[in-house]
């Protein structure tokens, strides 16, 4: 499996600069494939594929000796980097895309370069910092808040300068599947390590354990945000003062998104270590909320970043994650399976059936657990037994947790002042 780790690097001035110069010579070279792919006769046997054009790099050398001051692979690379970017513009032509040809790129449109299998190095990978080696350009420190495993294989290295100014480095890990831990087999899963997640509105998550984890609170970024665009909105576009308030507009986005990914990080890593099947709804059927369709759309964006991070990484950690159908699960008693509607203010779930009362994303949770258990394949009774010894519902083990404290700790059962942090610091005394 493929997948990707980014972190913040902080070049110092001499190497920020070299990396300027890098990237803009890969962009004249980006520039250059494509100027060849325009004007070479068709039948030039060394246009039409990247594996193709590679072969004309000596010559480019030859003639531009600027060619020769970055690392050859990445110079490979940007040549497959532009037709990858062909590839991109058919398929969209072919899913009914109104698209144009490929553009000439001006220097604020191209600020990344990819080193690839060759020219890198990352070291000194203990505690919060690491150093990424470029051949060619030298030692980058980057923040290194997230461990890459050890049976990953770097296979590329982009470095990318954003319009902020920030630098960013972003590494390709591969894993065999041969390396990953094996999930555990169906027909051994325990009651307990089985957890239906509802993705609430009020609450981010539901667990069918009763855990609630409070939503982010980004108001007062999207505050400043709102503000920022209004300044931004009376500048006059292109001027100094325009392109200042621009990066900062892009830099007030870039904290927001980060904010919420690193939350996002530590739920799904909680969830996938805690468990050994998590269950969510299906996003891309489920039903349209009574919400504003711009809260709607960031809520939408963020729900499938989160599904996505839990997917890749039930993988490294050997979990099984399934989606499962969304309708009713809200609706539908978890006891008796009657469908009440419930408008969204109505927080709880009391069945006009069966007097089963819980909290409403709490019988959401339990719904989506039980679906989940069926999508693996489970029988009936096999589902009965892990619904009912493991989530034994009783309304007293509920627990919330804001979001504060999970960013804090890492995980929303790991909180500070918890029994195993004092013993701790009673130990060190
Ligand atoms: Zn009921």
């Amino acid at each position: 499996m493929e997948y990707t780790h980014r972190f913040r690097a902080r070049p110092n001035e001499e190497v920020a600069a070299a990396l300027t110069r890098h990237i803009d010579i890969h962009r004249q070279a980006y520039n250059h494939t494509r100027y060849e792919y325009e004007n070479l006769p068709s039948d030039t046997d060394t246009i039409g594929s990247a594996y193709k054009h590679h072969k004309r790099l000596t010559e480019w050398k030859d003639r531009f000796p600027v060619f020769s001051e970055v690392h050859s692979k990445a110079l490979q690379r940007t040549v497959t980097r532009f037709y990858d970017n062909l590839g991109n513009l058919s398929d969209r032509k072919a899913a009914g895309y109104n698209v144009g040809k490929l553009r000439w790129k001006p220097p604020r449109e191209y600020r990344s370069m990819t080193y690839s299998q060759s020219g890198f190095e990352l070291k000194n990978t203990s505690g919060q910092t690491a150093t990424l080696w470029l051949t060619k350009i030298g030692d980058i420190p980057i923040r290194y808040h997230r461990d890459i495993p050890d049976e990953a294989v770097i296979k590329e290295v982009t470095v990318k300068h954003e319009y902020t100014g920030e630098w960013f480095v972003s590494f390709a890990l591969e894993v065999d599947d041969a390396d990953l831990p094996e999930k555990p087999p169906i027909d051994e899963l325990e009651a307990g390590e089985c957890v239906g997640v509802d993705l609430g509105i009020l609450n981010y998550i539901h667990t069918s354990d009763g855990l609630s984890v409070g939503k982010l609170d980004v108001e007062a970024e999207y505050g400043h945000l709102r503000k920022a665009q209004r300044t931004l909105s009376r500048r006059e576009q292109g001027s100094e003062n325009w392109e200042e308030q621009r990066r900062r507009v892009a830099s007030i986005k870039r904290r927001i998104r980060r904010k919420v990914l690193d939350f996002q990080h530590k739920l799904t890593t909680w969830l996938v270590t805690e468990y050994d099947a998590v269950f969510v709804e299906d996003l891309d059927v489920k039903p349209l909320l009574e919400d504003s369709q711009n809260a709607r759309n960031k809520q939408d964006a963020a729900w499938r970043q989160f599904i996505t991070l839990l997917q890749y990484k039930a993988d490294l950690h050997g979990c099984h994650v399934k989606q499962v159908d969304p309708e009713n699960t809200t609706k539908q008693c978890h006891e008796c399976g009657v469908k009440t509607d419930k408008p969204l203010w109505v927080r709880e779930h009391s069945c006009p059936s069966c007097g089963f009362l819980l909290e409403r994303d709490w019988n959401a949770a339990l719904n989506v657990l039980e679906r989940g258990l069926r999508k693996l394949g489970l029988g009936q009774p096999e589902v009965q037994r892990l619904l009912e010894t493991g989530a034994a519902v009783d309304a007293t083990h509920r627990e919330s947790v804001s979001a504060s404290a999970v960013v804090e700790a890492g995980s929303p059962t790991e909180r500070k002042g918890s029994p195993g942090l004092n013993e701790a610091a009673v130990t060190a005394e």
